[in-house]
């Protein structure tokens, strides 16, 4: 994630920020860009305009002469609380936040953005609320419909179930980039099918095994023994849909940390007689031309200075994970797969934008 600046006064800023925090000039986010403009000029903004559900938090720019009055990130959530609920609302915001932190990363990744408005099967999210009065909200991905409870959003309750499953990391962002993950795996390698599809399944298994006899078994006898040496969660030993999902959200985040590594300037230089890097690490803001091993490298030195910094900030491991070697193996087959689907337009907006990657409908 390249580093964003008030473009007034230059100070680094988040990507939700809709004001400065230093100077207070109202910004907004231009996707196309990813760079932050300043929406009290005219002449800075040219020709953007504030996305219309600015006042749900929603930083996004719209091109100001466009039909659209709503952003990318706010049309490709389908379904939302109706607005009957101002809680309901205020766990919207929050979710639409990590929705379009993901939706970067994927820019970020080149991956292809086709949605549900393009392409039969494109992406599509439903932002439901089951402590809002939505029935049956199961989190999860159907034909590139993207189901996530609001809930998940409120922290006691995302953390009480944390500690309930045993998880070591639970957040919003981490729901979206796992569930975009099941998406990705229909769309780049089970319709493809071939060769990727083959090398898919040697490293993870038939994704046609019963789902529902796989989620009994999860819950009823648990995890297999020794499981941590082949998987990089609990939760992948479930089913090969699952494990693709969970590596697919770990790419993600080893990537998208590696590139905000990078932008901000992040070097490290090992102290000396340090046996496990022998080099300064400078991670790179993308990894696209370069083997898998390069990031491993870069990300398992930078992944153990994040997790010192959070411990002397009082807080567990950024990072609470291990990658053992069979998880490398996966992490190198999602680095191909992504890179196999490059497109220089993320955000597909008509069908003339679709990628040859992703046309094929088998
Ligand atoms: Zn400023
Ligand atoms: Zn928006
Ligand atoms: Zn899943």
């Amino acid at each position: 994630m390249q580093v964003l600046v008030c473009p007034k006064c230059g100070m680094p800023i988040r990507m939700e920020s809709l004001a400065c925090p230093h100077c207070e000039t109202p910004v907004m986010f231009d996707p196309g860009l990813r760079t932050m403009v300043a929406l009290d000029d005219d002449a800075e903004a040219g020709d953007l305009a504030p996305c219309a559900n600015r006042t749900m938090l929603c930083n996004w720019a719209v091109p100001r002469e466009g039909e659209q009055h709503l952003c990318f990130a706010c049309r490709i959530t389908r379904r939302r609380p109706d607005g009957g609920d101002p809680a309901s609302l205020d766990r919207l915001a929050v979710a639409s936040q990590a929705l379009r932190r993901l939706l970067v990363g994927l820019a970020d990744l080149d991956l292809p953005i086709v949605p549900f408005w393009v392409q039969q099967g494109g992406l599509a999210f439903d932002l439901l609320d089951s402590k809002g009065g939505d029935q049956n909200v199961v989190i999860g991905q159907a034909n590139g419909v993207i189901t996530i409870d609001l809930a998940e959003s409120i922290d006691a309750h995302r953390e009480a179930q944390r500690v309930n499953l045993g998880e070591a990391y639970r957040t919003m962002l981490g729901h979206f980039r796992h569930e975009v993950g099941h998406y990705y795996s229909w769309q780049l390698v089970e319709k493809p099918g071939g060769p990727v599809l083959d090398e898919c399944r040697e490293l993870f298994g038939d994704e046609r095994a019963s789902y529902q006899e796989a989620l009994d078994k999860h819950y009823s006898s648990g995890s297999p023994a020794g499981w941590a040496n082949d998987y990089i969660s609990e939760y992948a030993t479930m089913h090969p849909s699952e494990d693709f999902a969970e590596t697919f959200a770990h790419y993600q985040h080893i990537v998208a940390t590696l590139s905000t590594a990078a932008e901000g300037g992040l070097q490290l230089v090992p102290p000396p007689g340090t046996h496990y890097c022998n080099r300064t690490i400078a991670p790179r803001a993308s990894y696209a031309d370069v083997p898998f091993d390069v990031v491993l490298a870069d990300w398992r030195w930078v992944a153990i200075f994040l997790n010192r910094a959070n411990h002397s900030m009082g807080k567990e491991d950024l990072y609470p994970f291990r990658i053992p070697e069979p998880v490398v193996a996966k992490l190198e087959f999602m680095h191909r797969v992504v890179i196999a689907a490059h497109t220089s337009k993320p955000f597909v907006e008509d069908v003339a934008g679709i990628p040859a990657t992703l046309s094929c409908t088998a």
